[in-house]
């Protein structure tokens, strides 16, 4: 099969081996894959990661022995792939399990190619009324909606969104739906656009004012987001943490003591509700792409999606 493979560099492989999918799991054709920080991050050096990535996938179940109804069905699914007989698995806490693999992150091959394998455990079908374009969006979308699944949003919260990336264009529109006082803070004036038809506030990065806000979202995907959600947020705040970067973070941490902010770190998200958000058209995630490549060209989206204020990229195997 075609696979973009990552040894240090990438590269479009022709002669990819076709995964077997060991007891349990399921091989699925992908259809549509999304281009996330976390790849360009990878490729950058991120995990160490040697193999396909990918991880923001819709696709059809061709093989699955231990649970045939599944064949034929268009699914998602959720990338972590845990052992489920450990601690921490056992205490409801898999997308932690110190055995896991993360799909296209950790361990396991990934979705930049025509086949990939996940437990059918990690599955979900895609309702009928949410197409590729959209479905392509569980996994991030997921991601904001643990936002909301973390930390208690009250209707009379003031909520600053940092970053119109890819991910804080989901988180505001996850976190419209709390009811709060909301503000969406970005450096691209198209992006922010995508928010204003939503009818959420936005305003282009200036000097902000400090200590203003209840909950501050960080999803600029870059290490200087930290200092600059440190200024937003009021005394007894709340930081929610959603960048995943190769770099360190170069933070006072002494006005966090001073100020005694609350630190949430946040990755992963269920995917059941992003799907139903998706499916009752609470949120819109397809104004987001910005570009579609086949996937030989698969060098050529990594590069487009590489680019400063590009939004979403997909590949079609
Ligand atoms: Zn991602
Ligand atoms: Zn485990």
């Amino acid at each position: 099969m075609r696979a973009l493979y990552l040894d240090k560099t990438l590269a479009v492989r022709e002669n990819y081996p076709v995964p077997t999918p060991p007891p349990g799991e399921a091989l699925v054709r992908v259809r549509l894959v999304g281009v996330c920080n976390t790849d360009l991050e990878l490729v950058r050096g991120y995990m160490s990661f040697c193999g396909v990535p990918g991880h923001e996938f819709v696709g059809v179940v061709e093989r699955c022995e231990s649970a045939p109804e599944w064949v034929g069905q268009r699914v998602v699914g959720e990338i972590n792939a845990a052992c489920g007989q450990c601690e921490t698995c056992r205490a409801s806490r898999p997308t932690h399990c110190p055995h896991r693999t993360t799909l296209g992150i950790a361990g396991r091959d990934g979705a930049f190619a025509d086949y990939l394998c996940l437990p059918v455990a990690n599955l979900h079908l895609v309702p009928g009324s949410v197409p590729d374009q959209a479905a392509v969006f569980t996994e991030p979308l997921a991601a904001a909606c643990e936002i909301t699944q973390a930390v208690h949003i009250r209707p009379t919260d003031r909520v600053a969104v940092l970053g119109d990336g890819k991910l804080g264009l989901l988180c505001a529109q996850v976190l419209q739906l709390a009811g709060c006082n909301l503000l969406a803070i970005g450096r691209h004036e198209e992006s922010l656009e995508i928010l204003a038809r939503r009818g959420i506030k936005t305003t282009l990065a200036k000097a902000p004012t400090p200590s203003e806000f209840d909950v501050v979202v960080e999803a600029t995907g870059t290490p200087e987001g930290f200092a600059e959600a440190r200024q937003l947020v009021r005394s007894r705040g709340t930081i929610v943490l959603k960048s995943t970067y190769h770099r360190a973070v170069d933070a006072n941490l002494t006005r966090v003591v001073v100020d005694e902010v609350t630190l949430v770190g946040s990755r992963c998200g269920p995917f059941a509700p992003a799907l139903r958000l998706m499916e009752q058209r609470l949120v819109e995630v397809t104004w987001l792409i910005q570009a579609r490549y086949p996937l030989s060209d698969g060098l050529a989206a990594f590069e487009r999606a590489g680019r400063r204020g590009t939004l979403k990229v997909l590949v079609e195997p």
